[in-house]
């Protein structure tokens, strides 16, 4: 049954760890080195059974092949589980799992996930150097969210260029779900954009903030699916935009920062086609945080991390006017891209250098 997943979803390589002095098990899934070592988290949780385990690092690890290859990076895919409650951490857990990605001697690099954090990752840089994310003061490049929020702001530019015909955000009205950490920096860029502020955040303090500092105007609940707006960017949870809200949205665009927005990729996909509301699917449009740590890898400093992120504005174009010349989704289109550049690449590396 493994191997069968295995191959449907393309994996390279799984790699099952288990050390019993400290609790460890963990899987580490491979799915593409074909660009470059396999990067993504590592996501502590307490999975009812170890099959629901290892569908979500197949799963996610995959996900991270289509990310890195759409961003442009020299990035494969790969993501790793630890099976454990998140409420018991030891640095002795964190170093046996940083020997066993230490073994795979750079095939696969982790990072922080969900339940994992910046004091983990140096637990694990103690075993391995094959980790990013890691604090500052431990080589790496600290918070994503600034990146991943900037990367938004492009998408977003690209995508009021094609429904417009200018990117300009002046005068144009943004509704925020999530004022966190990336709906704060994302505010913030849109602000001195010129562009007006909806914010809506389950939290009434984070929306106060957001009124305070910007002049935002709050809404509650799913005012923020209705709100009369250019841009609905959803930066807080994954699975709003469904068949049920779809109904509710006003907006000719959505494009934000959280993770997997549709509820269905497929039938959601073609329902907001079919509005012609333009998605910009979220693993291409969110990418920045990813683009910070490929920077990071490379020794490069903050500034060209930016300004790579910046050119999700262009990723993004290239999405929508490939999803109109092709009359697919556009979730459809990023797909066939980073399809289209793992193939290009795998071809030319058949030839012989040296
Ligand atoms: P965060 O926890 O800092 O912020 C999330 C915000 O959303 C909080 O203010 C919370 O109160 C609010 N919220 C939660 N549920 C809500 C709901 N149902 N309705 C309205 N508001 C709600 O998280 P973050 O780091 O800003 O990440 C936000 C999203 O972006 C997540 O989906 C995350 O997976 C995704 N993402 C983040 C990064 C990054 O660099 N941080 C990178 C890629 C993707």
């Amino acid at each position: 049954m493994i191997f069968g997943d295995m191959g449907d979803m393309g994996h390279e390589q799984v790699l099952f760890c288990r050390n019993d002095d400290v609790g460890l098990r963990a899987i580490i899934a491979i799915h593409n080195t074909a660009l470059g070592p396999a990067l993504g988290g590592l996501r502590l949780y307490d999975y009812a059974s170890e099959a629901d385990a290892l569908r979500d690092v197949l799963r996610l690890s995959r996900g991270m092949t289509y990310k890195a290859a759409v961003a442009g990076l020299d990035l494969g895919g790969g993501k790793a589980v630890i099976l454990g409650d998140p409420s018991i951490k030891s640095e002795a857990l964190f170093r046996a799992f940083g020997r066993h990605v230490a073994s795979l001697d750079g095939r696969y690099i982790t990072a922080e996930d969900m339940n994992t954090n910046v004091e983990d990752m140096n637990h694990i840089r103690r075993e391995t150097d094959h980790v990013t994310g890691a604090g500052k003061h431990h080589g790496g490049s600290g918070d994503p969210s600034p990146y991943t929020a900037w990367g938004v702001f492009n998408g977003i530019k690209a995508c009021l260029e094609v429904t417009y015909g200018s990117p300009d955000p002046a005068g144009r009205t943004v509704a925020i779900q999530g004022y966190g950490n990336v709906g704060r920096h994302l505010a913030r860029f849109l602000h001195e954009a010129g562009a007006k502020l909806i914010i809506a955040d389950i939290n009434a303090r984070n929306v106060a903030a957001a009124v305070s500092t910007w002049g935002a105007t709050g809404v509650e609940g799913e005012g923020f699916f209705s709100a009369d707006c250019d841009v609905l960017a959803p930066c807080a949870i994954g699975g709003i935009v469904n068949q049920r809200t779809i109904g509710m949205i006003r907006a000719p665009i959505i494009a934000g920062g959280a993770n997997n927005v549709l509820a269905n990729e497929d039938v959601d996909g073609q329902s907001l086609a079919e509005k012609r509301i333009t998605y910009a699917p979220d693993y291409v449009i969110n990418a920045g945080g990813l683009i910070s740590v490929h920077a990071e890898l490379h020794g490069w400093g903050p500034e060209k991390a930016m300004d790579d992120a910046g050119n999700i504005y262009h990723t993004v174009k290239r999405i929508l006017h490939k999803a109109q010349a092709e009359g697919i989704t556009t979730i459809c289109a990023s797909n066939r891209l980073a399809e289209e550049r793992i193939e290009a690449v795998s071809r030319l590396r058949r030839m012989r250098v040296g």
